[in-house]
């Protein structure tokens, strides 16, 4: 039953000491299991110093390289709660989550020095990670804490697609649980390699990938998002397993001398984090060797969830998968609060021992989303004939069209179709009339297409509540990290 996280990596330092444990293209850096443990237990000696109590927090502002999982176990080792926050976001940002969690200390990228004291006044921002993990084995044993499974070990922001930001608390058990999913369902095997090549600080490459990797006995490439580095890092590096948003494998797709890499080390492309429309994912297989399976999980569960598998692909692609992945169950529930029926509307809810156990300090909000071990997750879904799962859409992404719900990723999929269109994204706008109406960004591939085109275009696939009613033409859809449209932004440039 579970696992402390640390310990699993105490366990390669001991059984695969001499292997590589983590190694980062971009920085030249190659560290053995044995390094990274004895980096991590210099992170720990130096928290434990500074006055870091069991169960603290502890915000983690650096980038994805070796010295982030040094401190991520440091800060485990020491008893302490990781909250890893991406180093992109603004110092407001920043600042929200930091004093959200009331973090006691932050340690933070030497580019971040300007944020230092200022950003809590309760919060001691510790001097850079590099330093902090300098302190080797030779004065820093690990720490003898007694700590268990049930113990929080993560408190995880979500993206704030649909509001501000809410930290997810995870216990060391939600997030062995996760990587255990991974391990098993994709196959991984002593030596492969996972590449980490979105931040970390969001639940799937973290939980996923880098617990998946420990877990396995794996070996970890750490990267900086560019199409052009999944390219790179694969055929240098001879990566096994990758985990990227839809968005991540289309841009990789346009990435200069694309057909000229050898890709031929991957044994599955894994993909999830936001949707994938048949289409886009038909010419995605067509491109990239090896197999994909599709993961659909929030991190809310950890995120364990849904799983397409590589042998459904060719009849179900474009549906999430008809059953939980490991240790997952998986409902669609109608509003009548009854399993939905084939073809008929329902909410996805989600079961497993990776479901978070709280949102922080939001007590409300938890109630709101969990009940009985089961989390809501807010999205919208139809079961086919077959039992496989099709996402409709966010139901906080819903626009209401004269009292009507229209979801704007079923009208993003009609219009993807459309051959001079690259990308869309759909919102709604305010209208005197309905209240709300749609209104469609497209992306054009080559010469823009007439609006009256692309109506006319939809019309087949589309009832007339839901054909936009406004256009506008863009070089960029404005997406997060994880690949998420960022409506709030399209809606205030409207
Ligand atoms: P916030 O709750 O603050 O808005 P967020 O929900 O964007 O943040 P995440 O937990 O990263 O934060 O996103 C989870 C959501 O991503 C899911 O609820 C779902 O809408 C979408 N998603 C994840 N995986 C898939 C997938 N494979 N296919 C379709 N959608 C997916």
């Amino acid at each position: 039953m579970g696992e402390v996280l640390h310990k699993l990596l105490e366990r390669n330092a001991r059984k695969y000491s001499d292997e590589c444990g983590v190694m980062s293209l971009d920085y030249g850096e190659e560290w053995t299991w044995a390094e990274l443990n004895s980096r991590a237990n210099g992170v720990a000696a130096a928290l434990m110093r500074a006055g870091l109590e069991p169960g603290e927090r502890v915000a983690l502002v650096i980038p994805n390289r070796p010295e982030f999982l040094a401190a991520f176990f440091g800060i485990l080792k020491a008893g302490g709660v990781v909250v890893p926050v991406n180093v992109r976001l603004v110092k407001p940002e920043i600042e929200y989550i930091v004093n959200d969690c009331q973090a006691k200390m932050l340690i933070y990228d030497g580019g971040l020095d300007v944020i230092g004291k200022e950003i809590s006044e309760d919060c001691v921002a510790l001097t850079n990670v590099w330093e902090l993990s300098e302190l080797t084995n030779s004065e820093a044993l690990s720490p003898s804490l007694n700590i268990s499974v049930d113990d929080v070990a993560e408190i995880i922001y979500t993206s704030g697609t649909t509001g501000k930001p809410k930290g997810v608390v995870l216990t060391h058990n939600c997030a062995y649980e996760v990587g255990t999913m991974m391990a098993y369902e994709a196959d991984i095997r002593y030596q492969d390699r996972m590449m980490l090549l979105m931040p970390l600080t969001h639940s799937a490459p973290l939980n996923l990938f880098m617990i998946g990797a420990l877990y396995a006995g794996a070996v970890c490439v750490v990267g900086n998002f560019t199409p052009q580095a999944i390219l790179d890092t694969c055929q240098q590096a001879k990566t096994t397993h990758f985990f990227g948003a839809p968005v991540a494998y289309l841009l990789a797709m346009q990435a200069k001398g694309f057909a000229e890499y050898d890709l031929s080390s991957a044994k599955c492309w894994i993909y999830g984090g936001a949707p994938m429309g048949k289409e886009a994912l038909e010419l995605v297989r067509s491109k990239f060797p090896g197999k994909f399976m599709s993961v659909y999980g929030l991190t809310e569960s950890g995120p364990n969830g849904v799983a397409l598998f590589p042998d459904e692909h060719d009849e179900h692609g474009g549906s999430i998968g008809r059953r939980g992945a490991v240790n997952c169950e998986v409902k669609v529930v109608a509003e009548s609060g009854l399993t939905a029926q084939a073809g008929e509307e329902g909410e996805i809810y989600l079961k497993s021992p990776s479901v978070m156990l709280k949102y922080h300090n939001k007590p409300e909000a938890t109630e709101e989303v969990l009940t009985d071990g089961w989390i809501k997750t807010g999205d919208v879904a139809k079961i086919d004939q077959d039992g496989y799962i099709w996402v409709m859409g966010r139901k906080k992404d819903v626009i209401i069209s004269g009292g009507v719900n229209v979801y704007p990723k079923e009208i993003e999929d009609v219009l993807a179709q459309h051959p001079q269109v690259a990308d869309a994204a759909v919102v709604g706008v305010p209208h005197d009339q309905w209240g709300e109406t749609v209104m469609a960004v497209i992306v054009p591939k080559g010469e823009a297409p007439k609006p009256s085109e692309l109506q006319h275009f939809c019309e087949k696939n589309l009832a007339d509540f839901k054909i936009p009613k406004f256009f506008r033409f863009d070089q960029a859809i404005p997406r997060n990290a994880s690949g998420k449209i960022l409506k709030h932004q399209i809606k205030r440039e409207a």
